[in-house]
């Protein structure tokens, strides 16, 4: 079933040369290298579930753990029409590599279920969640692997993923998920995680470049959901105007700033920003090449191309979404000028907030919003800074050096735990 399934995707072709690049530069050991080349376990489910109308569809999902070394496995679970199990594969070695990077004791996973999450009702997407769940739930566990939201999914599927797994053990287990509803033992800070964490990235970074990020400063975001949503709340916060905003059916786009409140306003009553007043349409394609001062996709993966790199203006791009830019842009966006921060770092604001829910759900004693963004802060600044460090240090652009520093954790603890049997 694991052959049938297989069809190498652009996302997993750019992330195992992207670690070859970085695993070359430091001369990694070769059987380590060769390791962490593969995922450690891929399980592939069929997931039957009822649809509304009475009849049984049958969807295909996956759970895939790459590297377990550093403590449980750690990653998203998303719903999307176009999901595949090279993709997932290729989602989980970042998560790894992010876990190292950002110094979490956590290994890498991500998980995902082909469907379409927009045209689905409630019912049938918690009734596709539970068995989801009990199809992966031998592979899970709070000392496991934990999953959290991504794409097209929620706190909502995160309760009932919870809800299913505490059904089958028999009492309330909180810390099989994060990014769970605060009643259920969320934390506090999580929901704008990621986003908030891109925007600390964008800080440091004008920081190394000298921009000073005021109101002369205009900011771009591709995707309008959970990193979108936080990216665009947080840079209007400290100043900046956000000029372009879109979802998968186009965007909207006003030169002297367009309202963030008043977007998600219209985004919570309407499908689309279809009949918003507030700016001109525009495409997605279009979004990317609008000049800016700060470009965030935070939507989906291998949006920045060889063919648009070129028409992109943007300073600072801060890649929200995983792997939004192909491997043949990476020179193209150098070349340019542009500085890139790679999403390992750009995003591990989320996966840094769910080791925090994860740690008070497991003390049951938890923090305010405060400690948890300024412990968010100092994770993000800290690693941003030893990501310019290493990138002198070893004279390579900033994506290999958070390669860099996350191989190096990793690849020193896979050492001294030794090989088995
Ligand atoms: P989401 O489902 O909440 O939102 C996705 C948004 O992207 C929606 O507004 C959707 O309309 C839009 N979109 C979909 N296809 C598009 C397209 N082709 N062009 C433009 N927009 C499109 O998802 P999310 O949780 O915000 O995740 C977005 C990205 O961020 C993903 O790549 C995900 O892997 C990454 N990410 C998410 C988290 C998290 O905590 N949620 C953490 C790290 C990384």
């Amino acid at each position: 079933m694991l052959e049938a399934e297989w069809t190498e995707s652009d996302v997993y072709k750019n992330t195992v040369a992207r670690f070859n690049k970085a695993a070359q530069t430091i001369n990694l050991d070769p059987n380590v290298a060769e390791r962490l080349r593969h995922p450690k376990r891929a399980l592939v489910v069929s997931i039957p579930v009822r649809m509304d109308d009475g009849h049984i569809e049958v969807f295909v999902g996956y759970r895939v753990q790459h590297n377990i070394t550093l403590g449980p496995a750690k990653g998203g679970i998303r719903y999307w029409p176009d999901v595949t199990l090279s993709e997932i594969t290729a989602m989980a070695m970042l998560m790894t590599f992010k876990c190292a990077l950002v110094g979490l004791p956590l290994g890498g996973a991500k998980g995902g279920v082909r469907c379409n999450p927009t045209l689905m009702s409630r019912g049938e997407k918690q009734r596709l969640t539970r068995r989801y769940t009990s199809e992966i739930l031998q592979m899970i566990g709070p000392d496991k692997d934990i999953p959290a939201p991504d794409l097209g999914t929620d706190a909502q599927i995160m309760a009932w993923l919870m809800d299913t797994y505490s059904q089958d053990i028999g009492h309330a287990v909180p810390s099989i998920v994060t990014g769970k509803p605060i009643e259920i033992g969320g934390s506090l800070g999580r929901e704008e995680a990621t986003g908030r964490g891109v925007i600390y990235t964008v800080i440091e970074a004008a920081k190394h470049l000298g921009v000073t990020l005021d109101e002369s400063k205009t900011c771009a975001i591709q995707g309008f959901g959970n990193v979108g949503t936080a990216c665009a709340k947080k840079i209007a916060k400290i100043g900046c105007r956000v000029i372009a905003v879109s979802d998968m059916s186009g965007g909207i786009y006003n030169s002297k700033g367009l309202d963030v409140q008043e977007l998600l306003d219209y985004a919570k009553g309407n499908k689309t920003f279809e009949g918003y007043k507030g700016g001109d349409r525009l495409s997605n394609k279009e979004l990317l090449e609008i000049p800016c001062d700060v470009l965030i996709p935070a939507a989906v993966s291998s949006v920045i191309t060889k063919e648009n790199a070129p028409r992109i203006k943007c300073k600072i791009l801060a890649e929200g979404a995983n792997s939004p830019t192909m491997i043949e842009a990476d020179p193209i966006l150098k070349e340019n000028g542009t500085f890139v921060i790679p999403d390992i770092l750009a995003n591990a604001g989320g996966v840094t907030v769910s080791y925090f829910e994860w740690v008070q759900g497991i003390q049951k004693l938890f923090w305010n919003e405060k400690e948890v963004n300024s412990r968010l802060w100092e994770i993000m600044s800290t690693t941003f800074r030893k990501m310019i460090h290493v990138a002198a240090e070893e004279n390579v652009d900033p994506r290999t050096a958070a390669m860099i520093s996350g191989i190096r954790r990793l690849s020193k603890a896979m050492l001294v735990r030794g090989f088995y049997p």
